[in-house]
């Protein structure tokens, strides 16, 4: 499925083809943190699948409780959330943040990962799979 988007002030654009089966959301803490909410939403997209069409995102370096590092992509000018990616690996996988996408009413969760470290008073309905952790 083809997605555009762009960030709350228009500075980044971008365009996707995504699998809207892939959608899912993260409960984990780093994704309540980085998120300044409850949850994460995102859809993986390999790298050649996604195009910035406008504005140049800034790179935050994250570095997990695994010494695992990945990169946070957001904009310089409004900090909208864009995607992460894996440092190193190749070909990358870009988690596009889906609260940026135009389509978004169409893109439903399917999965849900570390349920364990979700707020308790978070429901979300209609999820095909809950997982613990990863
Ligand atoms: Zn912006
Ligand atoms: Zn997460």
């Amino acid at each position: 499925m083809k997605i555009d988007g762009r960030c709350h002030c228009g500075f980044i654009a971008y365009e996707a083809e995504v699998d809207p089966a892939a959608v899912f959301i993260c409960h984990c803490t780093d994704c309540q943190v980085l998120s300044g909410t409850v949850f994460r939403w995102a859809v993986p997209v390999p790298e050649a699948s996604f195009k910035l069409l406008a504005g140049k995102p800034k790179t935050y370096v994250k570095t997990a409780e695994s010494g695992k590092t990945n990169h946070q992509l957001f904009c310089p000018e409004c900090a909208s959330p864009l995607y992460s990616t894996s440092i190193g690996a190749e070909p990358r996988v870009f988690n596009l943040r889906l609260g940026t996408a135009r389509q978004r009413a169409e893109l439903q969760p399917k999965s849900e990962y570390w349920c364990r470290s979700a707020q308790d008073w978070v429901a979300v309905h209609q999820i095909a799979g809950r997982f613990e952790t990863q």
